[in-house]
C-alpha cells in the first residue's frame, strides 16, 4: 500500500481499534471518542500531508514504483539523512514540535533494527532454521510489513516503577514487571505491565528491550523484544487524565488538538506469535539492543529536529509577547529573547554536525554521529524548562488573565475588547496569543511537557552517567598531560641556560 492518507489511518483504526482505557471506560472507537478523536484526526493530518503536493517529495520515497512515508527510508548516504530530518522537521511543524511521539519515531527505531538481523540472530532463541524462529528475519519482514501498511507504532520500555531498589524478579509478584510465562507451538505467552507508552492511539506497539534491566542472570524471562497489534487479545491500554477537554482550539489551541496520551500498558497473558519474535531471554543483548543496532541515534534524529521545531515555535511565541505588550526596549528583556536564539542554534547546529558527521555502520546504515546527539539530549531537557520559564516571565499575568472565547463574545465582549487590546493588535489576537504561550507552558497539557522534555529519551541522571561513560576523554587528558610536560621540559633548558 506505501504512504496512507489520513482517512486510510482512521479507517484502520475504526477496524482495529486499540483496547484503551480512559476515565473508567472503554473506548470503542478512538476516532469518534471526545478524548482521543482529536488527536486521531490530528495525526491523520500527518498522513494526509504525505499526499499534499507541497510535501510530497518531502515527506515520501520512491522504491520499486511504491511511495513510502520517508521515515522508513534506508539512509545510505549523508544526503539521505539530511533528506530525513527534513521529513522530522516537517511533521514536527505541524503541532509546532509538541507532539513528540509522531509516528517517524518508532518507523527510525525500526528501520535501524530491521538493518541489523546479524544482531538479534545472536540471540540462543534464535533458530534461523526453523520457519517464524528466525529473530533477524522477523525483525526485516516486520519492518517491511509497518513500512507497507504505513502503520503507526506505539512502544514501551520501562518496567512498573513500585520499587526501583529491587530487581524484576524480586518483586512481590513476578509478573508486574513484563515477562515470558510459557512457549507454546504458536509464540510465547507474555504477563506484566510497562510503565509508558506515548501515542496509545496506535496500530502496533512495539516492546523492546528495557535499556535497565537489572537481572543478575545471562539469561531472563523479562529481556525480550516483539510486536503486536495494539487491539491484541489480552493487552489493554490504562490512559491517563486527558488533556483534551473539548474546548475550542482557541481556547486550548495545543490540548485540543495534540494531546498524544500516555498510558501504561497491562500485558494480561497476551500470545506473540514467533513471527512477531525479534529476541529473547538474553540480558546483555536486550541491554545493548537500542545501542548496538544504533537505533538509538536514529530516534536521537528524529528528536533533534523535533526539538528544533519545537525552540523555533518558542521563540515565535516568546518575540510574539514582546512584540505584543512592547516591552522590547528593556535590556532583560532581549536577553530572555536571546536565550531562545542561542538554544535555537545550538540545537540547529548539533543536527548539522550529526548530520555531517555520520558514517556508515556495520550494517550499512548511515548513522548521524553520536556526540552531537548525546551533546542535543542531555543539553534540551536542561534547558526546556528554562524556556518555559522565560516565557512566563516574559508574559507575566498575561498568561493567566485570558477570558475564553465565550466571554469575549458573550456580554464582557466590549470590555474585554477595550482593556485586552494589545499594543499592536486587538484583544482578539492578543488573547490568541497568550492562551498559545498558556498552552505551551502552564496549562496541564504544559505541564506534561516540561515533565516529558526531561524524561521521554530516559531519566537525565543515567542520560548523564551514560554520556561520560562512552565519552572518549583520553585525547584531552593526554594533551593535558603532554602540555605539563612540555612546561616543565621549556623550563628545565630555560634553567640550565642561566
Ligand atoms: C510524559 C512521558 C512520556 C513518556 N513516554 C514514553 C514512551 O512512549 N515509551 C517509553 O518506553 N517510555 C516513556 N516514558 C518513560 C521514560 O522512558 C522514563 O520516564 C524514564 O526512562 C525514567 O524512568 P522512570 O520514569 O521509570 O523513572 P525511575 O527509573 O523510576 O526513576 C525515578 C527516580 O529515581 C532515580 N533512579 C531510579 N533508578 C535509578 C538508578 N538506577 N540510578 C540512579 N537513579 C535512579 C531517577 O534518577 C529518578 O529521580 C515517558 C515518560 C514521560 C514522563
Amino acid at each position: 500500500m506505501g504512504a496512507r492518507t489520513g482517512q486510510q489511518f482512521l479507517a484502520g483504526l475504526r477496524e482495529h481499534p486499540p483496547t484503551l482505557y480512559i476515565d473508567g471506560e472503554r473506548v470503542t472507537d478512538p476516532t469518534t471518542h471526545p478524548k482521543t478523536r482529536n488527536v486521531a484526526h490530528s495525526l491523520a493530518e500527518l498522513y494526509d500531508l504525505q499526499h499534499d503536493p507541497q510535501f510530497r517529495d518531502v515527506l515520501t520515497y520512491e522504491e520499486n514504483g511504491e511511495r513510502y512515508g520517508l521515515s522508513f527510508l534506508v539512509p545510505r548516504t549523508k544526503e539521505d539523512l539530511k533528506r530525513r530530518g527534513d521529513m522530522h522537521k516537517a511533521w514536527a511543524d505541524h503541532s509546532l514540535g509538541f507532539m513528540g511521539r509522531t509516528p517517524d519515531y518508532m518507523n527510525v527505531n525500526l528501520m535501524a533494527a530491521a538493518m541489523a538481523p546479524e544482531y538479534f540472530n545472536q540471540c540462543e532463541s534464535s533458530q534461523p532454521s526453523v520457519p517464524g524462529r528466525d529473530f533477524g528475519e522477523n525483525m526485516r519482514r516486520y519492518y517491511e510489513f509497518v513500512r507497507d501498511h504505513d502503520l503507526c507504532l506505539t512502544h514501551a520500555l520501562t518496567n512498573p516503577q513500585v520499587n526501583r531498589s529491587k530487581m524484576a524478579s524480586e518483586m512481590p509478584d513476578p509478573y508486574i514487571a513484563l515477562g515470558v510465562v510459557r512457549e507454546t507451538e504458536q509464540g510465547v505467552v507474555v504477563r506484566g505491565a510497562r510503565m509508558m507508552a506515548t501515542l496509545p492511539v496506535a496500530d502496533e506497539i512495539l516492546i523492546f528491550p528495557s535499556t535497565v534491566l537489572k537481572e543478575n542472570a545471562d539469561k531472563s524471562q523479562y529481556a525480550m523484544a516483539f510486536a503486536v497489534p495494539t487491539n491484541a487479545p489480552g493487552l489493554y491500554f490504562q490512559c491517563r487524565e486527558p488533556f483534551d477537554l473539548g474546548r475550542d482550539p482557541e481556547d486550548h489551541p495545543l490540548a485540543s488538538r495534540f494531546d498524544e496520551q500516555d498510558a501504561f500498558v497491562i500485558f494480561d497473558d497476551v500470545l506473540v506469535p514467533w513471527e512477531r519474535v525479534f529476541l529473547l531471554y538474553d540480558v546483555k543483548l536486550a541491554n545493548q539492543a537500542y545501542g548496538r543496532t544504533q537505533a538509538v541515534l536514529h530516534m536521537a534524529h528524529q528528536v533533534v529536529c523535533g526539538k528544533i521545531a519545537k525552540t523555533e515555535a518558542l521563540l515565535g511565541v516568546a518575540q510574539s509577547i514582546v512584540n505584543t505588550i512592547g516591552s522590547g526596549q528593556f535590556q532583560h528583556v532581549q536577553q530572555k529573547v536571546s536565550e531562545f536564539i542561542v538554544t535555537l542554534e545550538i540545537m540547529k547546529a548539533l543536527r548539522v554536525a550529526a548530520e555531517e558527521g555520520a558514517t556508515l555502520n556495520e550494517y550499512g546504515v548511515m548513522t548521524p554521529a553520536r556526540g552531537p546527539l548525546d551533546a542535543a539530549r542531555n543539553y534540551y531537557p536542561q534547558m526546556f524548562p528554562k524556556l518555559n520559564e522565560l516565557i512566563q516571565l516574559l508574559g507575566a499575568s498575561g498568561i493567566i488573565m485570558m477570558p475564553t472565547k465565550a466571554d469575549r463574545e458573550g456580554p464582557m465582549g466590549a470590555h474585554i475588547a477595550k482593556y485586552l487590546q494589545a499594543g499592536n493588535g486587538t484583544a482578539e489576537e492578543r488573547l490568541k496569543l497568550f492562551r498559545l504561550a498558556w498552552d505551551m507552558t502552564l496549562s496541564s497539557f504544559g505541564a506534561r511537557q516540561n515533565l516529558y522534555e526531561k524524561h521521554f529519551f530516559g531519566d537525565p541522571v543515567r542520560m548523564a552517567s551514560a554520556l561520560y561513560e562512552v565519552y572518549d576523554k583520553q585525547p584531552y587528558v593526554d594533551r593535558i598531560q603532554a602540555f605539563l610536560a612540555r612546561s616543565s621540559k621549556a623550563h628545565e633548558a630555560v634553567a640550565a641556560d642561566d
